[in-house]
């Protein structure tokens, strides 16, 4: 398969037949995407198309056996009419990658938000990011479900797991859940605003400095990126190369303030800088709200998404961020996200 991407890639991309100048036909841009679909490389994408065509855009590398397990989850997505018996079950999502990573995600039913919670274990810690959008067990057992995974884990492992629970940002639909885990043994909650979450990972140097989280055997870096909110940070798993944005770089809406840009600008060129030094495998944030149809995205406060655009993003779209951010402030709509100002 690989011989013969190649072979129509090179053909694609050769000048006489791909010379589309400043900017791709629609023929062209769905030639594009129909062949990158045929060779099953959804890592692949058509590109920045408003400055070219695919010839910069296409990374080599195919997506491994997670990343891929990751890519092509179909998600809960809400229902037609969220009063209809059984809408709201189940109550939530989960996608074990493996046996120390999980992925959940709460019914859009019950929250709209439906926002997604990543939770990876190392050998004497866990870490929980974000609590999601509910404060009732009935609604959202959270607890319960970490609570019988780690207890799993210290049964097969014999160490004693300690849970660190931390946020992409603090606003309400990451940190309702906070309230689960209060009390909980052996268990530690980040805070809400940036002295806590410094102190938490250790980042002395607010927002410029970069902090950790050791799990014993897995770490994770954390790196500050307020823009979207004061204490957004971003965490980046050395274990797998996946890096967790929040709501700061997700198939979505990445809501700035006119006056966040030029401090959302520094932070995406940090972790830029980041991952310059660090490789990303998958970029995951904390909703979906873009369909997959490039471009479009599902009206705000949506309950049903049935044609969702995929969970993960890749560097190319943080590199197209940190382009966007370099330009003056204003809304911008791109294949993958938006920026509404
Ligand atoms: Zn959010």
């Amino acid at each position: 398969m690989s011989f013969l991407f190649t072979a129509i890639m090179t053909l694609l991309v050769s000048p006489g037949v791909w010379a589309c100048g400043s900017a791709c036909s629609a023929l062209q841009k769905g030639v594009a995407r129909k062949v990158i679909r045929l060779l099953g490389q959804p890592q692949m994408q058509v590109g920045d198309l408003e400055h070219g065509c695919l010839q910069q855009q296409i990374p080599a590398t195919p997506l491994d056996a997670e990343s891929s397990l990751i890519a092509s989850k179909k998600w809960i997505h809400g229902a037609p009419d969220c009063d209809a018996p059984g809408a709201r079950e189940p109550k939530y999502d989960m996608l074990e990658v493996n046996p120390g990573y999980f992925i959940i995600r709460q019914n859009k039913c019950i929250t709209s938000e439906a926002p997604f919670m990543y939770l990876m274990i190392g050998e004497s810690g866990a870490f929980l990011h974000d609590t999601g959008d509910s404060h009732s067990a009935d609604d959202f057992p959270l607890r319960s479900l970490i609570d019988g995974i780690l207890a799993r884990k210290e049964k097969e492992t014999g160490r004693s797991i300690h849970l660190t629970v931390g946020h992409g940002h603090a606003h309400g639909d990451h940190v309702q859940g906070d309230y689960f885990f209060y009390g909980r043994p052996n268990t530690t909650v980040v805070g809400h605003d940036p002295e806590s979450v410094g102190k938490a990972f250790g980042i002395s140097d607010w927002p410029n400095g970069v902090g950790s989280l050791d799990l014993g055997g897995r770490k994770l870096s954390v790196i500050p990126i307020p823009g979207h909110e004061a204490s957004s940070v971003a965490f980046y798993d050395h274990a797998t190369g996946d890096l967790l944005t929040g709501d700061s770089l997700y198939p979505g809406n990445i809501f700035l303030s006119q006056s966040a840009w030029g401090t959302f600008r520094e932070s995406v060129s940090r972790l830029k800088d980041f991952t310059g030094k660090n490789p990303v495998r998958n970029i995951l944030g904390s909703h979906v709200e873009m369909t997959n149809t490039p471009g479009k995205d599902y009206p705000y406060g949506s309950t049903y998404q049935p044609e969702e655009h995929p969970l993960p993003l890749y560097q190319r779209h943080l590199d197209e961020l940190h382009q966007i951010m370099q330009g003056e402030a204003s809304s911008v709509r791109r294949d993958d996200f938006t920026i509404p100002l």
